[in-house]
């Protein structure tokens, strides 16, 4: 691990301070290895040091969104609510960050620009927006599958003089719309979860929704002590219990399909999972995400609950998703968003009826007449999974860029690695279960494969790996035609690359289920790396 010029030289460069970066640093520690991390923001969180939107709130239960790597952190940190609002995550990561001493290899406020690999000398050559230029033998991506946000192009939007915001970039010391008139434009889990908290702010609230989701209660709540309790004192079983599941949460998975039992129990059953919350939902029968008519149904229960809560009726037809199946645009998580529209100050604009024409300077035009707004809040999603890592210039063998072997969607065996890319990782990288799991769990997978594969290398005395490309294209083509037995590739989501203009149409994850991926990877541990070639030194 020589220094192959005077730019500053370590082992390894991680990017991104979310929970996938942090972990990864500590693992590279442990293994005695001098990393550098940078991060964009001007803290650790990621995700939750970003998305401080009124609101924002965690979907996987408290007890389960959370490391599970450490004992004694799992024992002793506090939660408060079921679901972990963003504030208590973040004060949550930073004392993870504090605990294990993580900060002094952390640079904040810089983003890493480039990545180039040189061939001669085998090295990561990164450079940031600060001027850094650093060299390291590996280079690994925890940039996040959701952290490259996306404001829509829309006619005019330059010259709104209103406050403009985005959920993903909400100003860290709060804004204040007490009385003012807002305007919300998406309703996915990020819109869904601050349209009931803007409503208690705003004097008027417009939400513009161009598609309805589908949304289950959270019946979010405080988390009495004796019940964490409880569960610390069986933690590891839960979490071995999380990791053999698809998941990896432990959600109520069925194990009956929706035509095996009658219609009163079917009902009965929908009723239950909405009265538990939360996107346990999703698994209340074992078919509903490969047989439309079952989806169909379950799809209908909630369209009915939204017709029972919203009492005009012309505004429950516009906010029942309809023409696509339900969980296949990520199930959302909420309180009390569809009573929301039952205030008199908040209006829901039916973009596929009247879409924006443009901004103006005090407001929005539609087909269907102008508003006038204050401020307006964009809840429009990520280039997601792929959006960070290509807005890194990243250059592997020959100086290909990754977003152009990646033009025609993402390549990487088992979503880690990139054949062409030596010692180049991806944490939660595309063809992995990551957004589809607790990405902790994932997470936490992945570091420790990556550092046992580190581990290997040196106890072998190799300087160089690389994923194969035959492999690499056998896991592309398995993660799609997993993607074609379901109903996920009927509609048009980020999980699609959909919602992103020009990007391929791939679906991202891999939908096999945590447990067997997880197995797949273990596999390819115990025969060796057979998929993976090795080198002890620089290229000839
Ligand atoms: P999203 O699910 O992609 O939703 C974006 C919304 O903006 C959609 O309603 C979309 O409509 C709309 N939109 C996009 N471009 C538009 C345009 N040009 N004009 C009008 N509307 C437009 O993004 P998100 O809500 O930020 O959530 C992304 C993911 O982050 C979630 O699915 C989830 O995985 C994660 N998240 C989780 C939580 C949680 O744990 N509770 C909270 C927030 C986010 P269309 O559907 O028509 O495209």
């Amino acid at each position: 691990m020589s220094n192959t010029s005077a730019s500053p030289s370590y082992d390894a460069v991680v990017v991104g301070a979310g929970f996938a970066g942090l972990y990864m640093l500590h693992k590279l520690r442990q293994l005695g290895l001098r990393a550098r991390l940078y991060e964009a923001g001007d803290g650790v969180g990621g995700t939750w040091f970003w998305n401080r939107y009124p609101g924002a709130r965690c979907d996987v239960e408290s007890m389960q969104y959370s490391y599970s790597f450490d004992e004694a952190l799992q024992q002793e940190w506090q939660w408060s609510e079921r679901y972990p609002a963003q504030r208590e995550i973040l004060s949550y990561i930073n004392h993870v960050a504090d605990r294990f001493a993580l900060r002094p290899d952390i640079q904040l406020e810089t983003r890493v620009l480039s990545a180039d690999f040189e061939e001669a000398h085998a090295r990561w050559r990164v450079r940031t927006d600060q001027g850094d230029e650093v060299t390291a033998q590996f280079f690994i991506s925890a940039a996040g599958c959701l952290s490259a946000a996306r404001t829509p192009d829309m006619a005019g939007l330059d010259d709104f003089a209103g406050l403009r915001l985005h959920t993903s970039a909400w100003p860290q010391e709060g804004v204040d719309l007490r009385g003012k008139r807002v305007g919300v434009i998406g309703t996915g889990s990020s819109g869904i979860q601050t349209i009931p908290q803007l409503a208690q702010q705003a004097g008027q609230l417009v939400v513009f929704q161009r598609t309805p989701n589908f949304s289950i209660p959270a019946w979010n709540r405080p988390l009495p002590e004796q019940e964490q309790q409880a569960w610390k004192q069986n933690y590891q079983a839960h979490r071995e219990r999380a990791r053999n599941s698809r998941s990896g949460i432990l959600y109520d998975y069925a194990q009956r399909a929706t035509f095996e039992v009658d219609e009163a129990e079917r009902q009965a059953e929908y009723e239950r999972r909405w009265r538990k919350g939360g996107a346990n939902f999703n698994h209340c029968f074992n078919d509903i995400f490969v047989n439309a008519k079952s989806n169909e149904l379950a799809a209908e229960f909630v369209r009915e609950k939204i017709r029972a809560i919203v009492t005009d009726p012309e505004a429950a037809e516009r906010l029942s998703p309809k023409g696509y199946a339900l969980g296949t645009k990520r199930l959302c998580v909420d309180t009390d968003y569809y009573a929301t529209f039952n205030l008199p100050h908040v209006q829901l604009h039916d973009l596929q009826a009247a879409p924006i024409e443009r901004f103006t300077a005090t407001g929005l035009q539609t087909a269907s007449g102008d508003y006038a707004l204050d401020a307006v809040v964009f809840a429009t999603g990520f280039d997601a999974v792929t959006g960070a890592i290509e807005r890194m210039e990243i250059r592997g063998r020959q100086q290909r860029l990754l977003k152009d072997k990646w033009a025609a969607g993402p390549r990487a065996y088992l979503g880690l690695m990139v054949a062409d890319y030596p010692n180049f990782f991806m944490v939660t990288g595309p063809g992995s279960p990551s957004i589809l799991t607790n990405v902790i769990v994932s997470i936490e997978q992945h570091v420790e494969w990556i550092a046992e594969l580190l581990a290997h290398m040196r106890a072998q005395q190799q300087q160089l790996v690389e994923a194969q490309t035959e492999p690499e294209d056998r896991w592309v083509r398995h993660v799609a035609q997993v993607a074609e037995g379901t109903l996920f590739t009927t509609t048009n989501s980020w999980y699609m690359g959909a919602n992103v203009p020009g990007k391929p149409r791939v679906f991202l994850p891999y939908g096999g289920g945590f447990h067997i991926y997880a197995a797949l990877c273990r596999e390819e541990v115990a025969a060796g790396y057979p998929h993976f070639t090795f080198s002890p030194g620089t290229p000839a």
